[in-house]
């Protein structure tokens, strides 16, 4: 382990994360294990506290993990933590065309794997990641605070922070998430689209239980998920993101609570029963952005900083997990040849592993979008044979399937 160098006015770290999000804490775990020394800071007051998180009613961000973020995660103490808060599995996933008669459904054992990810609060997750970096001494931490300039050679980056404090470092990450101030500040272009939707978010009981299956319809204005929470055992709770148009999901966040359960109810088709909405609906415009490049001399870009995506397929933090851990493999790496961390060519080698997985993701979500949004008759013969014939296609099937839980590619060691 290796202490931090004191200079005059500024810290030298090994890595500076800024951004202490899922993505950020998951990258510090890694490299704080392996002995590096690491900073890290975020505007938020402070960090989260285990025992706060995962009790009474669910928070309403969550995440559907797949079974290669959940192996990382394993792999760092974090996953025990998760568990034994709050997480639910599933087991099977149901598709279909609210618009038609498309149905598709995936079932774990049909992939030979015992659940195909688990739903778990975002919270929850990030809760137990700091636990595991509260005990990490080589990992320090600035809650409160935001990076106001980066600066620095390229060899020799350095943020400054709100409170006139200088953290330098080998390597700067921005792991600040989809509008990454970093990534501003870098300079460093980002291609944008913007999807028509916003996402209503909110948890729901329901009549009937979830059955361990995240369900999914596809209306004309957007995804509808139903995604499973069990609660002290009671398997009735679902969380729900309904990505709609703004104007739509701007009607549906001021309704009453009676009101919303009517139409979530009546939009899903009545599959889970009668629906009792239990928090007040939050919203959230979806944007999907990618930037041209993953870093710079000096920078590199982690998770949304780098990406931001539909979150109908659920893959946002998982693709952020894969950036963390596949950077902290290819810096681990340079570390053990005795190389300088964050030359160009292991930030080129993290960008050839990752971007072009993320982009093919991106336009996945892109093709699905205007597929399911579209109106034309042909198109919806179209996925209507799509759907109902992939589900009779078991080679196609598998494929999708390994797609969802995470199997692509080459994984790196902390994933395997
Ligand atoms: C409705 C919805 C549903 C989703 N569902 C799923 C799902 O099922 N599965 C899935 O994989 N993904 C899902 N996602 C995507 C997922 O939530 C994101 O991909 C994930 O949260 C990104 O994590 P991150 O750590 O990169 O960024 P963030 O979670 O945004 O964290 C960024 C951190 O940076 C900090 N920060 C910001 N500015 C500064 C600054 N100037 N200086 C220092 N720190 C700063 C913030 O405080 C924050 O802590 C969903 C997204 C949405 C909107």
């Amino acid at each position: 382990m290796q202490d931090a160098e004191h200079t005059q006015d500024s810290l030298h770290h090994d890595v500076v994360i800024v951004g202490i999000g899922m993505v950020g804490a998951a990258l510090a775990a890694l490299l704080g294990r392996a002995g590096l020394n690491v900073a890290m800071v975020d505007p938020r007051p402070e960090a989260l506290e285990l025992a706060d998180v995962g009790v009474g009613q669910p928070a309403p961000r969550v995440s559907a993990l797949t079974p290669v973020s959940q192996r990382l995660l394993e792999g760092l103490g974090a996953w025990p933590l998760i568990r034994d808060r709050r997480v639910t599995p599933y087991t099977a996933m149901q598709v279909w065309d609210g618009e038609g008669s498309g149905d598709i459904g995936f079932r774990a054992d049909q992939a030979g794997v015992p659940v195909l990810g688990h739903i778990v609060e975002n919270d929850v997750v990030l809760a137990a990641l700091e636990h595991c970096l509260a005990r990490m001494p080589n990992v320090t931490r600035h809650y409160g605070q935001r990076v106001a300039s980066l600066s620095g050679d390229p060899g020799a980056p350095q943020v400054v922070l709100d409170n006139g404090e200088k953290l330098a470092a080998s390597l700067v990450v921005a792991a600040d998430g989809a509008r990454s101030p970093l990534r501003q500040m870098a300079g460093i272009e980002i291609s944008e689209r913007d999807t028509g939707h916003h996402a209503l978010v909110t948890t729901v009981r329901t009549a009937l239980p979830h059955g361990a299956t995240a369900r999914q319809a596809f209306l004309a204005t957007g995804p509808l998920a139903f995604l499973p929470l069990t609660i002290e055992g009671d398997s009735h709770y679902c969380s729900i993101v309904w990505s709609t148009s703004p104007q739509e999901a701007e009607r549906l966040e001021a309704l009453e609570r009676e009101a919303l359960a009517g139409e979530l109810a009546g939009a899903f088709d009545h599959r889970l029963g009668e629906v009792e909405v239990l928090d007040r609906a939050w919203c959230f415009p979806l944007s999907q952005r990618h930037a041209q490049r993953y870093y710079q001399p000096g920078l590199a870009l982690i998770g949304d900083a780098a990406h931001s995506i539909h979150p109908l397929a659920g893959q946002g933090v998982n693709l952020g997990l894969l950036d963390a851990a596949v950077l902290a493999e290819e810096l681990l790496q340079a570390r053990k040849r005795g190389c300088e961390l964050g030359e160009e060519w292991q930030l080129a080698r993290y960008q050839r592993r990752r971007r072009g997985d993320n982009a093919s993701m991106l336009a996945l979500m892109d093709g699905f979008r205007m597929l399911f949004g579209a109106r034309h008759p042909a198109l919806t013969l179209a996925r209507n044979l799509g759907l109902s014939g992939v589900d009779r296609l078991g080679p196609l099937k598998r494929l999708i399937m390994q797609q969802a839980t995470g199997q692509r590619g080459r994984l790196p060691h902390s994933c395997r």
